[in-house]
């Protein structure tokens, strides 16, 4: 097998010393209990790629896209081993030699026909302002809620400009493995949207976007509301909630506080998981685990919702729209009789 892309990785592959710190955090490792299951299992993987020494097979193609890419491994390996881009070189080359999902190839051609992730034709509430905003795909579907959201931005003094017909950031091409085409739909996504600093209403695409597009300046929404809450006039809101650090927030962009300030100035109460800010544990909704895997994403989204539902609140918040998906079903599924919100429709209730 060709291994183009796993050899850019052939140095932070021979950094690792197997010594294992990464795999006792990670969720795949606690829900399946093998070695191949754990960060520290997959690099070993990837590495036999590499070397020739290990032919690819379905069997290694599965174990290395059960991935989500929750970065635990990143903050407890002590040489920084960054498993998730190696697991995403893994995938282009298997990619390349015929490992292919059906399930893939059905939410990339959306992507690419209709510019989301939804396959549908959706249309974002155009305004003229002066801030632009990215709204990203799961909010362009929840428009009410967009619509919402960009009115609380104005209440905060953000005059938001926002166009009809935005397009994905692209990440689905990116954790997938499809290089290729995330460098044609990078292009394509900077023509539809020409702005080079953006606030983005979505945790995955300011992550994604930071990470992938380096001349480009995505501002977190939640950067932005931190800065202004505190001269807004809020509206206590007296609930008991937990706050689910998404990994992207608190691994990705090293965010842990300032969810919570805001919690605290929105007169709430919170709880804490005992796993929490940069030990948090993962959702099951990323890196693709979704869509290849949708048994093991919902699995670990019913843990996370049983621990929510162990601590007596009334309210789970996030930020992450994809969690806030994956726990809300989990809350259906598992009979949770906990609410799961978006921290941004908790800063409407205050503010609007
Ligand atoms: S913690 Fe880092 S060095 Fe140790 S096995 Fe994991 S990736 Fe390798
Ligand atoms: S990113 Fe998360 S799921 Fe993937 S290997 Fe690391 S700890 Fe495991």
């Amino acid at each position: 097998m060709l291994t183009d892309y796993l050899n850019e990785w052939k140095d932070e592959l021979n950094i690792c010393i197997r010594c294992g710190y990464c795999f006792e955090g990670c969720p795949i490792f606690k829900d399946g209990g093998w070695e191949l299951d754990g960060a520290r299992g997959k690099v070993i993987l990837a590495y036999g790629l590499l070397s020739g020494e290990l032919e690819p097979t379905e069997y290694v193609a599965e174990k290395l896209y059960q991935c989500t890419y929750c970065k635990d491994c990143i903050e407890k390996c002590s040489a920084n081993v960054s498993i998730p881009d190696i697991m995403t070189a893994a995938r282009a080359d298997l990619r390349e030699a015929g490992f292919t999902y059906d399930s893939h190839a059905d939410l990339l051609s959306k992507v690419t026909e209709s510019g989301n992730i939804f396959g549908k034709e959706l249309k974002g509430p155009a305004t003229e302002g002066e801030v632009p905003v990215l709204l990203g795909c799961r909010f362009l579907e929840r428009r009410d809620d967009a619509e919402r959201y960009l009115e609380m931005l104005r209440k905060l003094g953000i005059e938001p400009v926002v166009i009809e017909d935005e397009i994905c950031c692209g990440m689905p091409f990116g954790v997938l493995g499809y290089k290729e085409e995330l460098a044609e739909h990078k292009k394509k996504f900077k023509e539809r949207f020409p702005h080079q600093r953006f606030i983005c209403l979505c945790t995955t695409c300011a992550f994604f976007i930071s990470k992938s597009y380096p001349e480009l300046e995505p501002v977190y929404v939640i950067d932005e509301i931190h800065k202004r809450l505190p001269d807004a006039d809020l509206t206590e809101l007296g609930i008991k909630t937990t706050y689910h650090d998404p990994c992207n927030v608190s691994r990705g962009m090293d965010m842990v506080d300032e969810p919570r300030d805001i919690i605290d100035w929105l007169g709430a109460e919170l709880v804490e998981f005992p796993k929490n800010a940069k030990e948090t544990e993962c959702c099951g909704g990323g890196g693709g685990v979704l869509v290849t895997d949708k048994p093991l994403s919902t699995r670990l989204a019913e843990k996370r919702i049983r621990q929510a539902g162990e601590l007596g609140v009334d309210h789970l918040v996030t930020l992450c729209p994809t969690c806030e998906l994956n726990l809300r079903n989990a809350a259906d599924s598992t009979g949770t009789d906990v609410e799961v919100r978006n921290l941004l429709d908790l800063v409407c209730d205050s503010v609007l």
